[in-house]
């Protein structure tokens, strides 16, 4: 039997992303007296569903009605523009609290490991996903929009996405919430064809039908399959059989195949079986080798490529990489460098993988699992982190050092200034005050200083 909890028990929830809002939701529902401190390094909440969704899918980001009231409930405080491992360390979260829930999420990615990656021209869709959502890191990053021809490395969700924004027309754009720079430079955008590229083939393919078939009722692009890639093996046939999705993709793409060109100003293709092999170049991008793949069953049934020795040359003056996004170690935290995750056993941090638990530290999210799965996947795997923490024995914390008011002065002391949520709120009305008068959901605010301007009016007022 476990010793009876501390209470109120005091909770660390570290990242204020959907795992982060759906851990807290959690902790709320399943016990009263709770007591969680919600942090994130900016001052915004939300992660990716702010930094990540597109801006064309206005609606999925309604989800963060839910995580508002979440933090309306007295038992929360949201503390952004604290980041863990700078202004609050590992050594404070076990002094100050009973348990803690790292929801960080995977903010870095893969590169493809090919000469002449490092070209200018050749940036990572993790970058530019950011870039025209207005995350603050990444609002000065170049993008070469001069480029006529683009090429996007990946047939995910996110190559969805990174492919349909720089295939609209930017008049489809200016309605929503992108940032408003990348609006402007959008508008300049020389692009005439974006490149989809797949390593595997169509039936491997990681877009949901949805997104795909989106990309073949664009107003301002052709989509442009080629008949000769969709050609599908047995083996393939058989590793998908039953996939509904999957099916359905090949169904898709099939009709786009066989849809006539109707000379729209953009072409948007999606290549299969082929693997970028050398960005050709001087200093920027010019073009990227292709070489042709065959597909293999592997003994266990999966599908691999296989090089086959036959190469093209795709030009491009801009290449997105979309090959998946990568966590990241904390400082003071275990990380599995080979899995880029924190180890863990159903959300409770292990020491190493396969070692002893750590007594108080859990994870959520694609810091727990790597970047898979929609925002509501999160909420599953939250709850099953929750469960194990409220299960297990928690370490003891000193009476006085389990307040609030300990961390504030803690912060205070280290001229670290939190940005409540009382501030979010302001901030949020002022960027959709500033939206409405021109259609749009909201203009954001990219710049820190300018965020943190709402807690400082607050403060003199
Ligand atoms: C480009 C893209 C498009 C997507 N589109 C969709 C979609 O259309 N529909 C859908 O359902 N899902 C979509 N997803 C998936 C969805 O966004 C993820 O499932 C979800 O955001 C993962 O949640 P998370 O909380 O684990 O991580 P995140 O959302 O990344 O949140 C992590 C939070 O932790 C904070 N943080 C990081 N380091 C620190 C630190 N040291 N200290 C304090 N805070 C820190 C970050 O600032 C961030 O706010 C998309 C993902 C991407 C990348």
């Amino acid at each position: 039997m476990s010793a009876p909890k501390p209470s109120p028990l005091r909770v660390a929830v570290i990242g204020a992303g959907p795992s982060g809002f759906y851990a807290t939701d959690a902790l709320l529902k399943q016990r009263e007296s709770v007591s969680i401190d919600l942090f994130d390094r900016l001052p915004t909440p939300y992660g990716l569903v702010r930094y990540g969704v597109a801006p064309d899918h206005q609606k999925l980001k309604s989800v963060t009605k839910l995580y508002e009231r979440t933090c309306s409930d007295p038992r929360v405080r949201f503390l952004g523009n604290v980041e863990f491992g700078k202004d609050l360390t590992h050594e404070d979260v076990r002094r100050h609290y009973h348990a803690v829930v790292y929801t960080v999420g995977a903010p870095s990615d893969r590169q493809l490991g090919i000469p002449g990656e490092e070209k200018s021209g050749c940036l990572s869709a993790t970058e530019f996903v950011a870039w025209y959502n207005g995350h603050p890191d990444y609002a000065g990053l170049e993008v070469p929009l001069d480029a006529e021809s683009v090429a996007v490395v990946g047939v995910g969700n996110v190559a969805v996405d990174v492919a349909r924004v720089l295939s609209k027309a930017v008049d489809e754009l200016a309605g929503t919430d992108m940032a408003d720079y990348a609006i402007e430079q959008l508008r300049e955008s020389r692009v005439k064809d974006v490149t989809m590229l797949g390593r595997r083939g169509p039936a491997e393919a990681k877009f949901t039908t949805k997104e795909l078939r989106e990309l073949g009722e664009l107003a301002n692009a052709d989509i442009v399959v080629l008949p000769e890639e969709l050609e599908v093996s047995e083996d393939s046939m058989k590793a998908i059989e039953g996939d509904a999705t999957r099916l359905k993709n090949l169904e898709v793409l099939r009709e786009m195949a066989a849809k006539p060109l109707e000379g729209k100003p953009r072409r948007l293709h999606i290549r299969f079986c082929v693997s970028p092999k050398e960005v050709l170049g001087g200093q920027r991008i010019e073009a990227v080798e292709l070489e042709r793949n065959r597909l293999e069953a592997t003994q266990s049934g999966t599908i691999q490529s296989v090089g086959t020795g036959a190469f093209e040359t795709l030009p491009a003056g801009l290449l997105l990489r979309s090959v998946g996004y990568r966590g990241t170690a904390l400082p003071g935290v275990p990380f599995d460098a080979r899995r880029n995750v924190i180890p863990n056993d159903r959300g409770h941090v292990l020491e190493a993988a396969g070692g002893a638990p750590l007594p108080g530290e859990y994870v959520a999210g694609w810091i727990k699992r790597g970047p898979t799965g929609v925002i509501g996947t999160n909420k599953a795997d939250a709850m099953e982190t929750v469960e194990q923490l409220l299960s297990d024995d928690l370490p003891a914390v000193d009476a006085a050092d389990a307040s609030p008011a300990a961390v504030d002065q803690l912060l205070h002391k280290r001229g670290v200034h939190p940005f409540g949520f009382e501030h979010w709120l302001a901030l949020d009305k002022y960027e959709q005050e500033a939206g409405t008068s021109a259609g749009r959901p909201r203009v954001k605010v990219t710049a820190v200083e300018e965020m943190l301007r709402f807690a400082e009016a607050e403060a003199e007022a």
